[in-house]
């Protein structure tokens, strides 16, 4: 049975669980190993010829634990392979890793994720790497960014804590004209809701942290590559000595499982949330790439099939002390920053225009990005209610 030939429910069931991963049981077990022996140089050899497809070969290489989960996460993504790291962080410095080195340019979205900022200007710069970072809308505008070196083009759509979509197709389109490599940050998206590489990127990262395993108790991160890049990139990762334990990646493969369901739920609940939020005369607009106020809404509804439990809303205002009544009262609600549980989350976020460099923020409305978990949206409502009662009471109203 092909991968094309099934609907994405069933691959998410089915992909990874074949008889050579699973030896006969429904989950491939923890299969643990530094050490692979041979009784004779002919298997050793064998091994070493087909370590790329399957053969046990080295621990560090992955053994049938790993391969059902690469497996099935390349299918879902629909990338040629996929390589594991300890981290979505991980995964995503070692993708850029592999397609950067020293005297060349790196164009990188504003809305990133505050950690790969971070990496840009605290590593990748004293490697001789330079970025440079690009409005999240900037479409066509893209064109006037690119010199001579510039080698990658990193998408992440939508943006951590403001979530704006970005026009994948037209950014990949030129990037590709300059012979750039293009790689997505996807975990917004997980591996069902888009269809990164016919988008036309080349590398698509999952923290697999989030909703792949959404439990919220296990680190891991995939980078998914298209069949002219994954060469280089599972070299390079292997190079850079990343490996992951089977012990997560059992736990990641179980929580995939379930993937499909909870994250129409996430996607449910979240919409009930956000939909009372917006009549809110508290909430300035919602920054929920499924409302026309998200800026890249129209991208959304073309390059997406849904949305989940994770997004913003900006209030008209708020002093600290409201703020801090609104967030710390909850029920429900807690405060954390790794979402794709099953548990609702909160964060009220200060300091957006630090992390912003090709775009402005406006710091006098205050941002609070909410993981909506799988409790029941009426609670959940109840809990935001309560919190509005603690911040007008402060407020003064
Ligand atoms: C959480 C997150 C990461 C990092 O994943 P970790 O597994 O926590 O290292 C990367 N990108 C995005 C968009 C994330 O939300």
């Amino acid at each position: 049975m092909s991968d094309k030939s099934m609907k994405t429910a069933t691959k998410i069931v089915s992909l990874g669980r074949e008889k050579k991963y699973s030896k006969g049981v429904i989950n491939p077990p923890v299969f643990r190993a530094s050490t692979v022996v041979f009784d004779t140089l002919d298997d050793m050899r064998h091994a070493a010829k087909h370590k790329h497809e399957g053969e046990l070969f080295y621990g560090r290489r992955g053994t049938p634990t790993h391969f059902g989960f690469q497996a099935a996460i390349a299918g879902l993504e629909g990338g040629a392979g996929t390589a594991l790291y300890p981290s979505g962080a991980a995964a995503i410095s070692a993708a850029l890793l592999a397609f950067l080195k020293a005297g060349d340019h790196l164009l990188m979205v504003d809305s990133v994720y505050e950690p790969t900022r971070d990496l840009c200007n605290k590593l990748l710069a004293n490697y001789g790497i330079e970025t440079t970072y690009y409005d999240p809308l900037i479409g066509e505008g893209i064109q006037a960014l690119i010199r001579p070196n510039t080698k990658v083009l990193f998408v992440e759509s939508p943006g951590s804590i403001t979530m704006e979509v970005q026009d994948v197709p037209t950014l990949a389109r030129i990037a590709h004209e300059h012979g750039m490599v293009v790689i997505l940050d996807n975990t917004w998206a997980s591996p069902i809701n888009s269809r990164p590489f016919e988008l036309g990127v080349d590398i698509s990262i999952q923290a697999a942290t989030k909703y792949i395993v959404g439990h919220s108790d296990v680190m891991i991160g995939t980078a998914t590559a298209n069949a002219a890049h994954w060469d280089k990139l599972r070299e390079h990762s292997y190079l850079l000595g990343q490996t992951t334990s089977p012990d997560d990646v059992y736990l990641a493969a179980r929580g995939l499982r379930t993937l499909g369901v909870r994250m129409a739920q996430h996607e449910k609940n979240a919409l009930a949330v956000a939909n009372w939020l917006a009549a809110r005369p508290e909430v300035d607009h919602l920054r929920h790439p499924a409302f026309p106020s998200c800026p890249g809404h129209a991208f959304f509804k073309r390059d997406f099939t849904a949305s989940n439990g994770l997004f913003s809303f900006v209030l008209k205002d708020g002093s600290s002390d409201a703020m801090q009544a609104f967030v710390e009262g909850m029920d429900h609600f807690k405060m954390g920053f790794s979402w794709g549980g099953f548990e609702s989350l909160i964060l009220w976020v200060n300091g957006i225009q630090n992390i912003r460099s090709a775009t402005t923020w406006d710091s006098s409305k205050p941002l609070i990005r909410v993981h909506i978990g799988l409790e029941d949206p009426e609670d959940l409502i109840a809990d935001l209610e309560q919190g509005f009662a603690r911040y007008n009471q402060l407020m003064g109203r």
